[in-house]
């Protein structure tokens, strides 16, 4: 085991969007100094690190000069190719190591490490053909969903099929791209585990997190979710196999299925911290920004402990629609945490900021986070 890197020292981050800002901010607190590298300028991680490289993730040059002035390299995009991780490697440490990213990063590697190691996944078939695709209908039985092999997130690169009529097109819109066909899951409840895990091989998570998502983008998530002993128990041990298996330093998201009462089917695995665990922001004692800082530093993992019950809504570009939201009106709660990612250009279902809820129960905290939404955006209520 290598010697912890103290404050004082910098973290590199492979990519500057919000969650490198979080984890940007998270190490300036604790006295790090902190450089990213991305395409980007005035990135959101950008503006709060010491140093802000631009250049490609394909540029190796650019990586080895970026990790030769760091003490470790972290990352808070998985797409990354492993030859840049080899690159960063030659001159620094990297957290977690390659082989983290090279399974996450890639649908299909990912749902085959996972089978092969025992983990509950739905079932899937590599194809790249229509005839793949009948086939993978036929053996898996309709509906089956169909999304890309590698860089997906927010499902996009991803297309329900209904009937054997709908596979020519979700093939053609594929545009030749390796995929999978995965059967659909009739889900109760998504939820997800955020957990880490040291150099000492010390491992802790957040519990279990309840995710809802509109249009395939996470919307809100309570905190903790609304199950039973049985669903929390089943879902932290396979997170804690996971990350023990694939020897994981870092924080690692596994998002799941609840098909039934402390029945789950893992869906995807991020190997950095996640949109549901914004929440411990503001609601527990170690952010899982610490977390990751505190795991790739070599550092004690810290207390997962939760202050108080918690709902994060997040803020897509769509609410700046009719100009800047009231944030006035929002903020005289004063249980109501606003966040912002110093995006200056307001897409619709980009990610701009999020906002956390803390109240004395969950009821509470869902109905001040409805009332903030009718304020916002009246059209965007969330059913819970
Ligand atoms: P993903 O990009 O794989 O995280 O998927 C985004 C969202 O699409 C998930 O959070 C689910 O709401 C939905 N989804 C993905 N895969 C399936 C599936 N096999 N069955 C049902 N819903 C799915």
């Amino acid at each position: 085991m290598s010697q912890p890197i103290f404050p004082g020292s910098t973290i590199g981050i492979l990519g500057s969007g919000q969650l490198g800002r979080m984890l940007a901010i998270a190490a300036r607190r604790m006295g790090y100094k902190v450089q990213t590298l991305s395409p980007e300028r005035n990135s959101p991680t950008g503006q709060i690190a010491d140093l802000e490289w631009v250049a490609n993730y394909n540029d190796l040059d650019a990586i080895r000069a970026f990790a030769r002035g760091v003490d470790v390299v972290t990352f808070e995009f998985e797409n990354v190719s492993s030859e840049a991780v080899s690159a960063a490697s030659e001159f620094t440490i990297v957290r977690p190591g390659g082989h983290v990213l090279h399974t996450a990063q890639h649908r299909l590697r990912e749902k085959t490490w996972l089978e092969e190691n025992g983990f509950p996944v739905a079932p899937f078939r590599h194809v790249s053909t229509v005839e793949d695709v009948q086939a993978a209908a036929k053996a898996l039985g309709l509906p089956i969903v169909l999304k890309t092999a590698g860089f997906g997130y927010d499902g996009k690169g991803q297309v329900k099929i209904d009937s054997l009529e709908d596979i020519e097109r979700a093939v053609a819109s594929l545009n030749g791209a390796e995929a999978i066909a995965e059967g659909f899951i009739k889900f109760t409840r998504e939820v997800s585990v955020v957990a880490a895990r040291g150099t000492d091989r010390s491992y802790v998570d957040y519990g279990v997190f309840e995710n809802i998502h509109r249009n395939h983008i996470l919307d809100i998530t309570i905190a903790p979710g609304r199950v039973t002993t049985a669903t929390m128990k089943c879902a932290t041990e396979i997170a804690r196999g996971i990350l023990g298996k694939l020897d994981v330093v870092g924080v690692l998201c596994v998002e799941f299925f609840e098909v039934a009462d402390g029945e789950l089917i893992v869906n995807e695995l991020a190997p950095r911290p996640h949109n549901s665990g914004h929440v411990t922001f503001d609601a527990h004692v170690t952010s899982q920004f610490e977390q990751q800082l505190r795991a790739v530093c070599g550092l004690p993992l810290g207390s997962t402990e939760q202050y108080r019950p918690a709902v994060m809504v997040n803020l897509l570009g769509d609410l700046w629609k009719n100009g800047t939201p009231s944030w006035g009106r929002i903020l005289e709660d004063p249980g109501v945490k606003l966040h912002l990612y110093g995006k200056a250009e307001a897409r619709e279902g980009r990610k701009m900021g999020h906002i956390t809820v803390v109240a004395d129960t969950i009821e509470q905290a869902l109905a001040k986070a409805d009332s903030i939404r009718t304020t916002l955006a009246p059209q965007l209520r969330t059913k819970h």
